[in-house]
């Protein structure tokens, strides 16, 4: 996927709950929220574990980085895709090997090339010096 120049990227929201998430990505590190009482995943990153209701056993943990594609678009036309981004591209879901999803892009394929249940492995691309995002490209089964 390619970008249009001069156009800004949509840029995370980052808050208190998700800004270790977004700080390990620049380090080109995935991290998933974990509760240790109940040893769960959570995605998004939030204060409170939805299991347990635990507030003080979320950790951040290394994520495999490995995972599937769960569901995906093709955006063909710019009626509805976002300016920056050269069509065609696609918007992926991720399902992790740990359980949880991610909304992200996929490099290095072209979008109708993509399909439910390929294997992925997650990489970072640093777009700007204060914007690096994951992304993730296929690797064998
Ligand atoms: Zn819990």
């Amino acid at each position: 996927m390619e970008y249009v120049p001069g156009i800004p990227i949509l840029k995370p929201s980052i808050d208190a709950d998700n800004k270790p998430f977004w700080d390990a990505v620049a380090n080109h590190e995935l991290v998933l929220q974990k509760c240790r009482a109940c040893d769960v995943y959570h995605q998004p990153p939030r204060p409170m574990c939805p299991e347990c209701k635990s507030m003080d056993t979320l950790e951040w943990v290394q994520s495999s980085g490995r995972g599937q594609i769960y569901s995906y678009v093709n955006f063909t036309t710019d009626r509805m895709a976002y300016p920056a981004m050269k069509v065609p591209y696609a918007v992926v879901l991720i399902e992790l090997d740990e359980g949880v999803r991610l909304v992200s892009n996929m490099i290095d394929i072209e979008p109708d090339e993509i399909e439910i249940g390929m294997p992925v492995e997650v990489v970072f691309d640093d777009i700007s010096e204060d914007l690096t995002l994951y992304k993730f490209k296929k690797r064998a089964a």
